[in-house]
């Protein structure tokens, strides 16, 4: 038996994220594909271990940037919420 206490993600957006329509969530596994598809909106945890929206987007080029971290994204947790304008 594992006595070990595993957290599991829950779906939840993660607090590194700055506020606005953008968030990664908890089920993020830090592999980075967001950042190469939009390197001005996300940064790195301070150990590596996930990703959070560093800056929401600026114009339509990092909108379009965002939109393609979404598809990109293996663990389909870079959520967008719409109605946070
Ligand atoms: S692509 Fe998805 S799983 Fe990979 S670091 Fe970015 S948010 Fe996390």
């Amino acid at each position: 038996m594992n006595g070990g206490c595993v957290m599991r993600p829950t779906g939840e957006r993660l607090r590194a994220n700055v506020w606005g329509r953008y968030h990664v969530t908890d089920e993020c596994d830090g592999c980075g594909v967001c950042a190469i598809c939009a390197p001005l909106n996300f940064d790195k945890s301070w150990d590596g271990t996930y990703y959070a929206v560093a800056q929401q987007p600026r114009d339509e080029a990092q909108e379009e940037a965002m939109r393609a971290a979404i598809a990109a994204c293996p663990q389909h947790c870079v959520k967008c919420e719409p109605n946070l304008d």
